[in-house]
């Protein structure tokens, strides 16, 4: 029997032998007294990527990004956001639960933004009766809007936009490598755009564990109180930073075979592969949790993001190999359609 193609997650990558052997050797200390130099290192490391003065290591993205939205807006002050983002719709509230803050959203057909409605919703210090936005948040790539590319034009826009307002850009950059290796943009110059960011090290990259919070100083030593209250001071944990340290070197240029792997994913299944710009397909369909398990009977295991929505991602275990056993089993469901 062949091994099942497995395209529900990017997160689904195991550390391969060469990142097993990096950890084994990290060098290792007590970051809770700022005290491992490999969680130093990696921090150094990624702060400088996007530009920014410092970063700090956090178990989850959803916690990156609790941390970095904390950053820019308290308890009863509000951020805006699409409405299908990862902080509004995947961390299970974790920013009205623990910072206390409020969201309005605005749609856009890519996971983009809409500058205009932004502006209409926008509410500065309109005295004690509403709610005061503190922050607009955007997301690169957009996960479920299909892995899309933010245009750099549309966040200079918000930028000039937020800054002319005083408030904050927070960028959820869990999949920034994708964006960046998709379109030949220089992190620093998305990084550049936002006062704060969140990425992720456990998604294409293929740490086991890992994301960072990245942004001004002053602003990462106060995230660096709010991780440990939430629970989120680790150890001796310079031996998952030197995961996230040897996918910097190994797995980011790779990212563009993920890429050309979903393009042929989408031709197989008759979409336009032109619409597919990173690592993520959405197949739109009817019978969405019937495709997914007609798919999984046959080996190739797809998930469901939306009612009628089917979600194929590409990754570090996902070879040509398996990508053309997925083509013909996903091209056919497609086809049957
Ligand atoms: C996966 C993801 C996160 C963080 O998720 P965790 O599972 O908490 O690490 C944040 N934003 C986006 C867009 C994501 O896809």
């Amino acid at each position: 029997m062949t091994t099942l193609v497995d395209l529900r997650s990017d997160t689904l990558t195991r550390p391969t032998e060469a990142m097993r052997r990096a950890m084994s050797r990290a060098e290792v200390g007590d970051d809770v007294f700022g005290e491992d130099p490999t969680v130093l290192t990696l921090q150094e490391r990624v702060a400088d990527l996007l530009g920014h003065e410092a970063a700090l290591f956090t178990p989850t993205g959803s916690m990156a990004n609790v941390l970095a939205v904390r950053a820019l807006v308290g308890p009863g002050e509000e951020v805006l956001c699409e409405e299908s983002a990862h902080i509004a719709r995947a961390e299970l509230g974790a920013h009205g639960a623990f910072t206390g803050l409020t969201m309005r959203t605005w749609r856009h057909p890519r996971g983009g933004v809409d500058l205009e409605a932004v502006a209409r919703m926008f509410a500065p210090d309109l005295g004690p009766y509403f709610v005061r936005t503190r922050a607009i948040s955007v997301e690169n790539t957009h996960n479920f809007a299909g892995g899309t590319v933010l245009p750099l034009a549309d966040l200079d826009a918000l930028r000039r936009f937020a800054t002319e307002q005083g408030v904050g850009v927070h960028l959820d950059g869990a999949r920034i490598w994708h964006a960046s290796v998709a379109t030949g943009t220089p992190l620093a110059e998305y990084g550049a755009r936002a006062d704060v960011l969140a990425v992720c090290l456990s998604k294409g990259l293929g740490a086991p564990v890992g994301s960072l919070v990245v942004g001004p100083a002053d602003a990462i030593a106060e995230t660096r109180v709010w991780r440990k209250r939430m629970g989120g001071g680790m150890r001796q944990v310079g031996i998952l930073a030197a995961a996230g340290l040897h996918a910097l070197d190994h797995h980011v240029e790779r990212l563009a075979d993920d890429h050309r792997r979903a393009r042929r994913l989408a031709e197989a299944c008759g979409l336009d592969s032109e619409g597919v710009e990173t690592n993520i397909v959405l197949v739109e369909r009817e019978d969405a949790a019937d495709f997914v398990a007609a798919a999984e009977a046959e080996g190739v295991r797809v998930s469901r993001v939306g009612p009628r929505t089917v979600r194929l991602v590409t990754h570090l275990d996902v070879d040509d190999e398996a990508v053309e056993r997925a083509a013909v089993v996903l091209g056919r469901l497609c086809r049957e359609g």
